[in-house]
């Protein structure tokens, strides 16, 4: 239902007291629409039959519409089937999700993996697996919503440190082993930001974890594929993988599949097996992603992965020229605009010039910290991403609400 038929719903019952709520959304600029796209992802979408130029992919690999994976996914539909038919510790463990974390932790470069149906149920499983009552859980303030509604989950205290505050991290450390001192602490943090682009200090974070006797969560979604050698991520890319307990990832954005992963060590694994709800409860995902998933990780580690993450990179350097910023850390660049109004006058002028570069407001970041996300693709050409610097997309002076 859109906003203009609200008029229409009953106004005593759950629709009345909903559309109300809506129209609070609208009100304060933080209305949301399902688009359509036609067609496979890719750097253009065809929206309600224009044609656009996508900035909002974390397809940052071209892969999600690559031939190969399509391949494996139909070679595997004919073998396997589509559905799994039950969970995996019921029957529904088949070939390709035992090969999936073969290679996943072969990938990451750790002992063993779990496979879980998505990022989002990997951490809603795994940190209530880890950490319950009488335990901590300290977070970066920019923690996924899904790490955050994790750590809530699970009934252990909760600690928050301002982003990439070790000082903070430290003091919230003390405070756990004092406080509770018979307590498993478990800090999370992110690889690359998913909103901001940048990265952790994870040297610091490792040492600062190690020091207090703390465990480590670092969520490689927007790293695994883009940073280091083969794409393994920042954990190896630094030397520290062997430190980290548990490395999560997703296999929806560089890996171009649909799935979500924990590597780390065996133990680790059965323990989630027993524990992780979402994985315990869940039927397993169809084999055909998994097969996908596998082909995407080979691609990540091939000759061919080489090649499209040096394009990646070359774009996103085109792209920091173009708009006058430094070279950025990962395939995100934020634009903050501030106000939610200014960042959506920007995307719209994006879109009427025919490229889409979301909006991002509140919730996914805080108020007043609405941001245009420019993602890249090693796809895009030159000309897209000039494309993008010829429209005068910038709100007007004194449109920006907090601008100085
Ligand atoms: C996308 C994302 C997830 C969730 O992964 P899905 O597979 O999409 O559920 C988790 N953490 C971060 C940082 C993400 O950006």
């Amino acid at each position: 239902m859109s906003f203009g038929e609200a008029d229409s719903v009953d106004q005593s019952g759950m629709d009345g007291v909903l559309a109300g709520r809506l129209e609070d959304f609208r009100a304060a600029g933080l209305e949301r629409r399902l688009h359509v796209a036609d067609g496979p992802q890719g750097t253009r979408v065809v929206r309600d039959g224009r044609e656009l130029v996508n900035f909002s992919s974390n397809d940052y690999l071209g892969l999600a519409a690559h031939p190969a994976l399509i391949e494996a996914a139909l070679i595997e539909s004919r073998r396997s089937g589509f559905g799994s038919g039950a969970s995996r510790l019921v029957s529904g463990t088949m070939r390709a999700h035992a090969e999936l974390e073969v290679a996943i932790a072969a990938f990451k470069r750790t002992p063993a993996a779990l496979a879980f149906s998505s990022g989002s149920a990997a951490a809603a499983g795994t940190v209530p697996a880890l950490c319950g009552g009488g335990d901590v859980v300290i977070l970066d303030k920019l923690s996924h919503a899904c790490l955050v509604d994790a750590a809530r989950a699970c009934g252990a205290d909760i600690r928050v440190f301002p982003h990439n505050d070790c000082g903070r991290l430290e003091s919230h450390l003390k405070w756990a082993r004092e406080k509770r001192p018979g307590a498993n602490i478990l800090v999370i943090a992110e690889a690359v930001y998913s909103m901001d682009g940048d990265t952790c200090p994870l040297d610091e974070i490792v040492a600062l974890k190690e020091r207090h006797g703390a465990w480590l969560l670092l969520d490689e979604a927007h790293a695994t594929g883009v940073i280091g050698q083969g794409g393994r991520g920042l954990a190896h890319d630094w030397g520290l993988g062997e430190r980290v307990e548990i490395r999560m990832g997703t296999l929806g954005k560089a890996v171009g599949a649909h799935g979500g992963f924990i590597a780390g060590s065996a133990v680790l694994r059965d323990y989630l097996i027993h524990r992780a709800r979402s994985f315990v409860f869940s039927t397993a995902p169809p084999p055909p992603l998994a097969a996908a998933a596998i082909k995407g990780i080979e691609l990540l580690q091939s000759p061919e992965g080489d090649e499209r993450r040096r394009a990646l990179w070359d774009n996103l350097r085109t792209m920091a020229a173009v708009l006058g910023v430094s070279a950025p850390a990962s395939a995100i660049l934020p634009v903050v605009l501030g106000s939610e109004s200014s960042a959506v006058e920007a995307s719209q002028r994006l879109l009427e010039g025919g490229v889409l570069v979301p909006a991002i407001r509140y919730p996914t970041v805080p108020k007043g910290g609405a941001r245009l996300r420019i993602t890249l693709s090693a796809n895009h050409t030159r000309e897209e991403i000039e494309k993008l610097g010829k429209i005068d997309f910038m709100p007007r002076a004194g449109m920006v609400e907090d601008a100085p």
